[in-house]
């Protein structure tokens, strides 16, 4: 089964429903940036991807991105202050007033009853729905370790399921793939125990309230985005 975004057809826009702030919550490798961008694509909302972000400012360099290299690397968490800061900014663009959906955050308790707080004073009306991909252990392991991406054009392989025509090359664009520097499985199996201690509460919080649905991410990428989409329309049914 393949992870990619880049390689799936994207399903026409729908610019009638409005998802509101919506998270999609999930181990590493459940394919929440897939479907985040695939949803993005389907509903016209941003995806708002706190390790895309995170990556970028390491990339570059910065301040942020300094503090948070080595956490990254390790497959530990950056601090909530950061990282809620970082969603603050991002939250006050203009692009997120129908909606938006936030992959990877919030990842710990604190950070959940932080955007809790923040959206209760926002202006957007509609409360937060959360959706849990859930996939196999075997199979995330799969997926993290067998992950590769062109730098140049952003396209996801996977050397089991999903290989390029050429061993490490970008069918796309020719140029050597990289692996992400926290997809070897030492530091998947780190980013596994974060999950089930930081994360896994946050689960629990939102299945809590109810707004709340489990999708199964063993399936093909679009069944799973069917899933998701069908999940939010009943969601915001109620
Ligand atoms: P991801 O791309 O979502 O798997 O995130 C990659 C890494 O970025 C994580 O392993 C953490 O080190 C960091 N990170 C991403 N989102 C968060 C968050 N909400 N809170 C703390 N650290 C985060």
């Amino acid at each position: 089964m393949t992870n990619s975004a880049a390689q799936t057809q994207p399903a026409p826009a729908d610019t009638t429903f409005l998802p509101g702030p919506v998270l999609l919550l999930g181990a590493p490798g459940v394919g929440k940036g897939t479907q985040a961008q695939l949803l993005m694509g389907r509903f016209r909302i941003p995806q708002i991807s706190t390790g895309d972000i995170l990556r970028s400012n390491i990339a570059k360099g910065t301040k942020l991105g300094k503090a948070a290299k080595d956490l990254v690397d390790a497959g530990q968490l950056v601090s909530d202050d950061l990282v809620n800061e970082m969603v603050a900014d991002r939250l006050a663009e203009s692009d997120t007033e129908s909606g938006y959906i936030l992959d990877g955050f919030p990842r710990t308790l604190n950070q959940a009853i932080w955007i809790d707080n923040h959206l209760a004073g926002a202006k957007i009306a509609l409360p937060i729905v959360a959706v849990h991909i859930t996939v196999s252990y075997d199979e995330l392991l799969h997926r993290i370790t067998g992950r590769r991406t062109c730098p140049g054009c952003k396209s996801i392989y996977n050397v089991f399921s999903n290989p390029p025509k050429l061993e490490g090359k970008c069918d796309i664009e020719g140029a050597e793939l990289v692996q992400r520097p926290d997809d070897t499985e030492p530091v998947f199996i780190e980013r596994m125990k974060t999950f089930e201690a930081q994360t896994a509460p946050v689960i629990e919080h939102y299945r809590s309230q109810g707004r709340f649905r489990e999708i199964d991410g063993d399936q093909p990428v679009e069944s799973v985005t069917g899933a998701i989409t069908a999940a939010l329309r009943s969601l915001r049914a109620t």
